[in-house]
């Protein structure tokens, strides 16, 4: 049976492409690599999404207008973004939770404790575990055909066009695809390559994968070799600081270890490496990841005292607690005379200031380096914790070139009916850095784009839904 629209992917993006290309009328097949309880990719991990609005909107307070937007993906990009697809991504996020909404996503306020962005960012009720489970429903009812176990090996391509795609000795064909099939963090050894050796060291061997296990970049390397323009550095993603127990794969939020900018980081050999309170920290966790990548043994510690319960969300893990700073190294396996030198060097630098973590305030460290300019307080009131970190990717930004209609490019020419959307095409906006919500923002306002696209390619007569109306 040929289908109209083959979705390839089972997360945020491919659900919000394998809908639009059916409300258009398409017949659409899903084919997603993870078994059903596991389906729905790294999307089933996340809480919200990045929303432009001019005016206060049900959960979001303020406004968070389309230029400071914006300038918050330049900075944090340093300018490694493609502003034409971005501003797609920032205003289709100011009209796409009718959509959702209507295929069954909810909406709460943050709840206290997550990274401040009751103004930018509109949480799903649930979580995205909810929102998948929503959009699975959704397809279903609208009868897009889905299959799970399904992961697709290969393309076969003419010229840059779609013919087929191949999972194992079946052949399934369609009029037009859409790859949504996320990036390449789940493999390990491609990560490996990406990072290569530094100082006798793979670091990558020694990185944690937030989310899903079959993003395993397959199509994505394929269709590299098989011409397709790519774009971003392998070397590039967004990396998190987590905490070292958590599991290869899937250990999800609860696993991020947030009170970094309340005391102060160290590494293997009991030295501080970086500043801990340079910006405030939802402006800040994503870089924590590779700093810890940059250390040897790719290991990192996270200390903190007493005075900072209660300021941060806990982790799920417990950390390891100790009534003196000499037992704390004991129990996190650190030399205890170097931590101990560390310590006291830090506590003789902090400077006393009004603490307030809501602001950045004035308690910082003098003579001390790297110094620590924000919330600098002495580590001296016990009992003590400490957190041992890992990075943990989140996802990578090499991926696909595509233009504002989601097509696929062969040597700066658009494939005519091979789309991609979410991760896999994230890179044209998330050259490097990363401001929370933006990954389903991109997903949400691509996937929508090339369900669409690729309708109107494979079934030209049916209805045509517009990626960019509001509903
Ligand atoms: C712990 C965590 C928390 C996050 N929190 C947020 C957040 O709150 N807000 C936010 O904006 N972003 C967040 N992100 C990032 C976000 O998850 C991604 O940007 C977004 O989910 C990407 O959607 P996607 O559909 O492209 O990829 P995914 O959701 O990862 O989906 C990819 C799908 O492709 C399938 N697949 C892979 N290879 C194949 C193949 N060969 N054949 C068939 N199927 C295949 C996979 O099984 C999976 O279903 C978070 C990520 C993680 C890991």
């Amino acid at each position: 049976m040929k289908h109209d629209v083959l979705v390839i992917g089972g997360g945020n993006a491919a659900l919000c492409a394998a809908l639009m290309a059916r409300e258009a009328g398409a017949s659409v097949l899903l084919l997603e690599a993870a078994p059903r309880a596991w389906r729905g990719g790294n999307s089933a991990h996340t809480r919200n999404l990045r929303c432009m609005h001019d005016a206060p909107q049900d959960v979001l307070v303020e406004a968070y207008p389309e230029e400071e937007f914006w300038q918050d993906l330049l900075k944090v990009t340093s300018g490694v973004t493609d502003e034409r697809l971005a501003r797609i991504a920032i205003r289709a996020s100011s009209i796409c939770r009718g959509w959702m909404r209507r295929h069954g996503v909810n909406f709460q306020p943050p709840l206290s404790g997550t990274l401040h962005l009751a103004r930018t960012n509109a949480f799903f009720m649930g979580g995205g575990k909810a929102l998948v489970n929503a959009y699975y429903r959704s397809a279903e009812d609208l009868g897009v055909r889905i299959r799970y176990d399904a992961p697709v090996d290969s393309l076969e391509l003419d010229d840059g066009r779609f013919v087929a795609a191949r999972i194992g000795a079946e052949r399934i064909e369609a009029r037009a695809c859409v790859v949504a099939a996320g990036g390449f963090e789940s493999n390990r050894a491609w990560l490996r390559e990406a990072w290569g050796e530094v100082n006798g060291e793979w670091p990558a061997d020694n990185f944690l994968i937030r989310g899903t296990r079959f993003n395993q970049g397959v199509l994505l390397r394929q269709l590299i070799g098989a011409g397709a323009d790519a774009v971003g550095d392998p070397a590039q993603a967004h990396m998190v600081a987590i905490d070292a127990r958590a599991p290869l794969y899937d250990g999800g939020i609860c696993t991020r270890v947030d009170c970094v900018s309340l005391g102060i980081v160290l590494n293997r050999n009991a030295e501080r490496f970086y500043d801990e309170g340079e910006d405030f920290w939802p402006k800040r966790y994503a870089i924590w990841g590779r700093l810890v990548a940059r250390q040897p043994g790719q290991i990192g510690y996270s200390i903190i005292d007493s005075k900072a319960v209660g300021r941060f969300m806990p982790p799920v893990f417990p950390g390891v607690k100790a009534k003196t700073l000499g037992e704390l190294a004991r129990g996190l396996g650190l030399d205890e005379a170097a931590m101990l030198r560390t310590v006291a060097d830090f506590n003789a630098a902090c400077r006393a200031g009004s603490f307030d973590h809501a602001v950045l305030d004035d308690c910082r460290t003098e003579g001390l380096t790297p110094p620590k300019t924000h919330w600098a307080r002495p580590i001296d009131t016990a009992p003590y914790y400490g957190y041992a970190l890992r990075p943990g990717v989140t996802f990578t930004y090499l991926g696909l070139k595509v233009d504002e209609r989601a097509a696929v490019h062969f040597g700066g020419k658009p494939s005519r009916n091979l789309f991609a959307a979410g991760e896999v095409m994230a890179g044209n906006i998330l050259g490097k850095g990363y401001t929370a919500g933006v990954g389903m923002s991109i997903g949400t306002a691509f996937g929508r784009i090339a369900g669409s696209a690729a309708a109107l390619v494979a079934a030209p007569r049916a209805r045509q839904a517009s990626p960019h109306a509001a509903v």
